[in-house]
């Protein structure tokens, strides 16, 4: 299995394959998603974000990772 279908858990370190969203391991998000939600004025954001950002590149919010305090 070539690296780029891999991905590392950064509370575990489990390796998860790249198709998992959570880490079958401990539960924690695998993708650093954009947490801005979907609301009647706004179409939410669901950008992935690099591993290690804090808020949003695109839009500011906080990412998963921040709100799951894994940052
Ligand atoms: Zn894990
Ligand atoms: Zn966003």
């Amino acid at each position: 299995m070539a690296d780029d279908e891999l991905q590392t858990c950064v509370r575990c370190y489990h390796v998860a394959d790249k198709k998992d969203k959570y880490c079958i391991q401990c539960g924690a998000p695998l993708k650093n998603k954009c947490t801005k939600k979907k609301t009647v004025l706004h179409a939410g954001c669901s950008k992935v974000n690099e591993p290690n950002a804090k808020y949003c590149a695109d839009c500011g919010t906080e990412t998963l990772f921040n709100e799951w305090g894994l940052l």
